[in-house]
């Protein structure tokens, strides 16, 4: 059974091809959701919405790190959409770096997209929300929060998803007794264009054998959580962090 029929949602940066924005969008209209892609580039957005399955979503251009073009961009799909339910704060960037090679504006940078747009974007859907009493918000971390790095991110990387985390739950308590909820998802090692063909077979296979399940992630292992968090299955489920890791921490 559809599980989002006649609900609305607002995915950020999913209109990379192999990304988890766009299988979270696709799986989400597969279940009966209208989806607003919003992306640094709006043609990319419109595209990748016209992969949807079902009629009426739409594609738009929003740098998150842009307060102004959230507020407006998120007036603008309410009024298209008359409600948007669903908020899935997914636009994210990765450094490279190490400790002393983060100079200022790499940071800058790291922690404007994840941590402060994650802020932005929520901020200008909350009072909608909050008015409508429900919703639900759905941050996107990672185990480089958790592990204090991963494979590709920096450490700036790292306090960014951590921050996230610390912002999903104290968003989770204050937005509680309206019927908001507030959750986070910490993929491990998935294959995406952040991740395809930068690693060397062996580079790859040493990874491989620190995952108890022994394979990276799918896409569509993170859209499934996606889809339980947005939908009125975990009505109950609010300021949680769900591992998507293939069992990375055990
Ligand atoms: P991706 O690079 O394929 O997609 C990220 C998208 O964000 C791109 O479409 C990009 O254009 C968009 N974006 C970048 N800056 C933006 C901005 N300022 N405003 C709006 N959109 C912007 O990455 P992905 O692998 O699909 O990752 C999606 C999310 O999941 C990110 O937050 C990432 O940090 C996180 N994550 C990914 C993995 C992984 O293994 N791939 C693991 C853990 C967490």
């Amino acid at each position: 059974t559809a599980l989002l029929t006649g609900k609305t949602a607002i995915i950020t940066g999913a209109a990379s091809a192999r990304g988890l924005g766009k299988a979270t969008a696709l799986l989400f209209a597969e279940h009966g959701c209208r989806v607003a892609i919003l992306d640094l580039d709006g043609d990319a957005a419109q595209a990748a919405a016209n992969d949807l399955s079902g009629d009426g979503h739409i594609g738009l251009a929003c740098d998150v790190t842009d307060r102004t073009a959230c507020l407006k961009l998120a007036s603008h799909v309410e009024a298209k959409f008359g409600a948007v339910d669903i908020l899935v704060n997914n636009a994210g960037i990765t450094q490279p770096l190490k400790l002393m090679e983060i100079a200022p504006e790499n940071y800058d940078a790291v922690l404007d997209v994840n941590l402060r747009g994650t802020l932005y974007m929520s901020q200008a859907l909350i009072p909608h929300m909050r008015a409508r009493k429900s919703g639900s918000i759905v941050n996107m971390s990672s185990v480089s929060a958790q592990r204090g790095g991963g494979i590709f991110g920096g450490p700036h990387y790292s306090a960014a998803k951590a921050g996230i985390l610390g912002l999903t739950k104290a968003m989770a308590r204050e937005l509680a007794p309206d019927n908001v909820r507030a959750n986070a998802i910490c993929p491990g090692f998935i294959d995406t264009d952040i991740t395809a063909g930068k690693l060397t077979p062996e580079m790859r296979q040493m990874v491989l054998d620190g995952i108890p399940m022994g394979r990276a992630g799918e896409a569509k292992d993170v859209a499934g959580c996606a889809l339980f968090l947005a939908s009125d299955l975990s009505a109950y489920v609010t300021g949680s962090e769900v591992d998507v890791n293939g069992g990375s921490l055990i």
